[in-house]
Order: structure tokens, then sequence, then C-alpha cells
């Protein structure tokens, strides 16, 4: 996916704008991997083989999406990977 197209993007709990940290791109500059985290309540949305996994929370699919970006916090070093706020 482009940038200019995730860019665009925004949170679907709350419709505020997101924040992209890139994993991979392809040589195209397209998003393969990468995590967009919403500014205003910390849920985060991984984007896998190009594609942002952005549901509302009753249908997310958290047990498929969290042993991906388990993954990507060993590969990449990431920190803090918790895809739904606390609470
Ligand atoms: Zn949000």
């Amino acid at each position: 996916m482009q940038l200019k197209t995730i860019n665009k993007l925004c949170c679907p709990f709350d419709k505020q704008d997101l924040t992209l940290q890139v994993l991979t791109k392809d040589l195209d500059q397209n998003v393969i991997e990468g995590i967009l985290t919403c500014n205003t309540c910390s849920r985060k949305y991984p984007i896998v083989y190009g594609v942002p996994i952005m549901a509302p929370d009753e249908y997310r699919q958290i047990q498929l999406e969290q042993p991906i970006v388990e993954k990507w916090k060993l590969e990449y070093d990431l920190v803090d990977v918790k895809l739904l706020p606390e609470g």
C-alpha cells in the first residue's frame, strides 16, 4: 500500500489521525509491513502483506493479529505492540 493512501486512513474507533511506523517497503516504496497507531486512543493496526488490518473492536481478530506483531517485535526490536489500549 502506498504512503499517500495510508495517510488518508483514520482510526475506525474515533476517526482520528494515525501515525505510521514502517517496518518493510518494497522497491516501489509501497509499505508491506507496518503498524498504524491512533494518536488519540492508542489502538494499533498492523499492515500485513501491504494491507492495513483495520476494523472496529468487535470485528477485530486479536488472536490472529497478535502473533504477527509479536513476531515483528522480535524481528524489528519493537518495544510496545499492544493492539488495544488498557482497560
Ligand atoms: Zn483511535
